[in-house]
């Protein structure tokens, strides 16, 4: 398991720019917030390669809750305190964070801030955690239940104390005893859980998910490039995704084509970039990435993850020219 990093105790750096860690701000009323890149499963589709079993990451972050808030607050001035999600979505599970309560709560209490959302797996998630979350002001859970066989379940968590029957009960707790909205998000992992997906619809229309948002957000399996793939299964095309999305919606008469819309997202005002694709740039170099071969490197209040980093030294000062710039994130590689 690679080493916890603490930001800004053990890595001092911004939380704008990285997408492991901090605020994510794409040009819409949604602000991504993540605390934490810890995961407890490691499952065997996890695009980003999380979990005990991750064979690609390097280091893992945990940010200070106030640092957190911080961020947050003075990127919502930018964006207009009105109307905001904050959607804490990470590149692992959000119940990591060991204040995840204390963080929901500064969220909502944040001016502007009208939807508090988390997505998540939901391994830790126990009946006092639910409370807790409902009463710091937790809008909507998006949980993520992939298979409602047992065997199954615990085969794509790749993790044998996945426990499926204590998430469902608790899935089901979370929709019939609190105000927290519940969207149940599966993976939908082509040739392993098809026979899967119509029970969990099923599940999720008996239980009374979605009551102020639609009850099901069935997600499409994604290759990536630094993520997991499950040996022999292949990506299923988006036409074939949206038909067999389709032909559900007409068999439980329920809808599964989401837009942002749908979650009253829309456009607004982003933070501005103070880089340009390919531009020249001095960063100090401040630690390692999450991945392997990556360093972080800050300028102009900003954290740059430098790819191809290997040979560059924690602490100096060294010139990138930037590769990637999109959505407020930033990709650079050593001159
Ligand atoms: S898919 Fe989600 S829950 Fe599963 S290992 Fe990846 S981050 Fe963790």
């Amino acid at each position: 398991m690679p080493p916890i990093l603490k930001v800004p105790d053990d890595v001092e750096t911004p939380l704008l720019g990285c997408i492991a860690f901090g605020v994510i701000d794409r040009g819409t009323n949604l602000l991504q917030v993540r605390p934490t890149t810890l995961c407890p499963l490691s499952c065997i589709f996890c695009s980003v390669d999380s979990g005990p079993k991750t064979s690609r990451r390097q280091a893992e972050f945990l940010v200070d809750l106030n640092y957190l808030l911080e961020t947050f607050k003075e990127v919502v001035k930018v964006k207009g305190a009105h109307n905001i999600e904050a959607h804490i979505d990470t590149v692992g599970d959000p119940l990591t964070y060991p204040h995840i309560v204390d963080l929901v709560q500064g969220l909502a209490d944040t001016q502007g801030v009208e939807v508090v959302s988390m997505q998540t797996h939901g391994a830790l998630l126990t009946e006092r955690t639910v409370e807790e979350l409902e009463e710091a002001g937790l809008s909507r859970v998006n949980l993520s239940i992939d298979a409602l066989d047992e065997e199954l379940a615990r085969k794509l968590s790749d993790t044998p104390s996945y426990d499926i029957e204590r998430i469902t009960w608790i899935a089901e707790y979370i929709a019939k005893s609190t105000n927290i909205d519940l969207l149940i998000s599966p993976v939908w992992v082509p040739s392993l859980n098809d026979g899967e997906i119509p029970k969990i619809i099923e599940f999720a229309l008996k239980i009374g998910a979605g009551k102020r948002w639609p009850p099901l957000g069935i997600q499409k399996m994604e290759v990536h490039k630094y993520g997991r793939k499950p040996k022999g299964v292949k990506a299923m095309t988006w036409y074939r995704f949206y038909r067999s999305l389709k032909e559900l919606e007409a068999r439980f008469k329920v809808k599964l084509i989401l837009s942002p819309r749908d979650f009253g997202i829309h456009k607004r005002v982003k933070v501005p970039s103070p880089f340009r694709r390919f531009e020249k740039v001095r960063v100090r170099v401040v630690g390692p990435g999450w991945l392997k071969g990556e360093k972080l490197g800050v300028a102009k209040g900003r954290t740059l993850t430098l790819v191809d980093a290997d040979q560059v030294k924690i602490g100096s000062t060294v010139s990138v020219t930037v590769i990637g710039v999109k959505d407020g994130l930033y990709i650079a590689r050593p001159v």
